[in-house]
C-alpha cells in the first residue's frame, strides 16, 4: 500500500483532496547518520520546549508565544521547517491540555520523549523537492527514492519517517481537485466500533476480527513478554527488540489489510455510513472508548478517504451517550462497560448494547440532516475553515489543524 487520501476543505472555498504517498528511501551512510542525528535534535527541541513551557505555566500560568518558540529553535541545529513543526505540535498538545482543563477533564502536560518515540521529521511547506529518482531534502542532499507511480497535484508537505525495522520512508502529501462521482443509492447505516465485536451495523450485521489476526496479536504479546524479561543493554535484549519490531510489522500489515477489505465491503454496499467522531476526545474516553486503539482511527481514516471516490457519504456524529441512550424512546439508560445488553425500563426495548448504539449513531445523522445539517460533520470539514486572519493565534490554529491532518496521515503507516 503506497498511498492514501484524506479530504479537507481548503480555505473554506471548495473541497480539495489531499493524497498522501509513501515511498521507500535509500539514504547513504552519511545521510542515514544525518537524519538520525536530526531525530535526536528534534527530541531535544521538544523536551527543551516542553520544559520551558511547563516552567512558564508554573510561574505565570501562561504558555510561550510563537515568537518565543522561534527564538528557542534558532540554534536547534534543525532545518527551520522541521523545528517549526516540532513547536506547532507542542503548541497543539498544550492547547489540548487547556481544552481538557476547561471541560473539567483530567489530562496533564504532553510527555517528554525518549529517542525511541521520535520517528519522523516533518517539513510543513518547503525544504525539499522531488525528482525522478531522488528526493532533495535540506540539509541531507539528494536521497535515493523508489517511487511507485506519480504524485498527482501540488506537493505540500514531506515527512521523513524511520520505522522500527530501521527503514526510512518519505511521506509526501499533495493537493488536487476532487473527482466528481455521482452519489449512489442504497441503504444508510450507522456503525458502532466496539471492544467485543469490531463493528456492529445498525441493520444487525456484525463484523468480527478474523481469527488469524488474533493469532498474530498473541504472538506479538509473547514477543513483548520475552523482551521484558531480557537484561537491559544485553545482546539478547537487542535481539528480542528486533523480534518485537518484526512481529509488530506483521500484525500492523495484517490488520491494515483486513481493515481495507472491511472498509471496501461496507462502501460497496451502503450509500451513507455514519460513524462516531472519535476525535471528540474526552467524550470518547469517558465512554471507555479511548482513541488510542489504532484499529479504529485507521479504520475511520480508510473509510473516509475511500468513500468519496465510490460515491458513498461518510458522516461523523457526536459520540456522547450513544451506548446509553435508548434507540427507541431516546431516554438515557446508564450502563457499565461490561453490560452487554440494553434494557430500557421506560419503553421496554431489549437489544444488544452495540446494536442499540449503532442505531443511535445512524439516527443522529438522520436527525441532523433533517434539522439543517447542523450537527453533521464531514471528514475534514473542520479543517482550515478559519476565515479570520485578524488574530494571529487563529491563523496558527488553522494551520495547525492542517498539520494535524498530515500527521494523522503519517500515523496511518
Ligand atoms: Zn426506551
Amino acid at each position: 500500500m503506497n498511498r492514501v487520501k484524506v479530504y479537507k476543505k481548503a480555505n473554506g472555498k471548495k473541497n480539495m483532496v489531499i493524497r498522501a504517498y509513501k515511498f521507500r528511501l535509500y539514504p547513504n551512510k552519511e545521510q542515514r547518520k544525518g537524519m538520525q542525528t536530526h531525530l535526536w535534535l528534534s527530541k531535544n527541541l521538544w523536551n527543551g520546549g516542553l520544559e520551558f513551557a511547563k516552567q512558564l505555566y508554573k510561574d505565570y500560568e501562561k504558555f510561550p508565544t510563537r515568537q518565543t518558540y522561534q527564538e528557542i529553535s534558532k540554534n536547534s541545529g534543525l532545518h527551520s521547517q522541521v523545528a517549526q513543526d516540532v513547536f506547532i505540535r507542542l503548541h497543539m498538545a498544550l492547547k489540548a491540555k487547556i481544552r481538557r482543563k476547561k471541560a473539567g477533564l483530567k489530562g496533564g502536560f504532553p510527555r517528554f520523549k525518549s529517542i525511541d518515540r521520535v520517528k519522523s521529521l516533518h517539513y510543513p511547506q518547503s525544504g525539499f523537492s522531488l525528482k525522478e529518482r531522488k528526493l532533495k531534502v535540506s540539509p541531507f542532499g539528494e536521497i535515493n527514492i523508489k517511487k511507485h507511480g506519480e504524485v498527482e497535484g501540488t506537493i505540500k508537505t514531506l515527512t521523513l519517517k524511520r520505522e522500527s525495522s530501521d527503514k526510512w520512508y518519505a511521506i509526501l502529501t499533495a493537493e488536487t481537485e476532487p473527482i466528481n462521482v455521482p452519489r449512489k443509492e442504497g441503504e444508510q447505516i450507522g456503525i458502532d466500533l466496539g471492544l467485543m465485536t469490531f463493528a456492529t451495523v445498525s441493520n444487525g450485521e456484525q463484523i468480527k476480527k478474523p481469527k488469524h489476526m488474533k493469532i498474530y496479536e498473541d504472538r506479538l504479546a509473547d514477543a513483548q513478554r520475552d523482551l521484558s524479561k531480557k537484561k537491559l543493554r544485553s545482546m539478547n535484549r537487542r535481539k528480542a527488540k528486533l523480534k518485537v519490531a518484526r512481529v509488530y510489522a506483521k500484525v500492523a500489515d495484517t490488520r491494515k489489510d483486513w481493515l481495507h477489505k472491511t472498509a471496501n465491503s461496507l462502501i460497496s454496499r451502503y450509500s451513507v455510513i455514519v460513524l462516531e467522531d472519535l476525535d471528540v476526545q474526552g467524550i470518547a474516553e469517558e465512554h471507555g472508548k479511548g482513541v488510542n486503539d489504532a484499529g479504529w482511527s485507521i479504520f475511520t481514516n480508510i473509510i473516509s478517504y475511500k468513500a468519496e471516490s465510490a460515491g458513498c457519504e461518510v458522516v461523523f456524529v457526536n459520540p456522547k451517550n450513544t451506548s446509553k441512550d435508548c434507540s427507541r424512546c431516546g431516554i438515557c439508560v446508564p450502563k457499565e462497560l461490561w453490560e452487554r445488553q440494553h434494557g430500557c425500563p421506560f419503553c421496554g426495548l431489549i437489544m444488544d448494547r452495540d446494536l442499540n448504539a449503532a442505531i443511535n449513531i445512524l439516527n443522529r445523522c438522520l436527525k441532523a440532516k433533517l434539522s439543517d445539517r447542523q450537527e453533521t460533520k464531514f471528514p475534514g470539514a473542520t479543517v482550515g475553515t478559519t476565515e479570520s486572519n485578524a488574530c494571529e493565534d487563529e491563523t496558527i490554529v488553522s494551520s495547525m489543524k492542517q498539520e494535524a491532518i498530515t500527521s494523522a496521515q503519517a500515523k496511518l503507516w
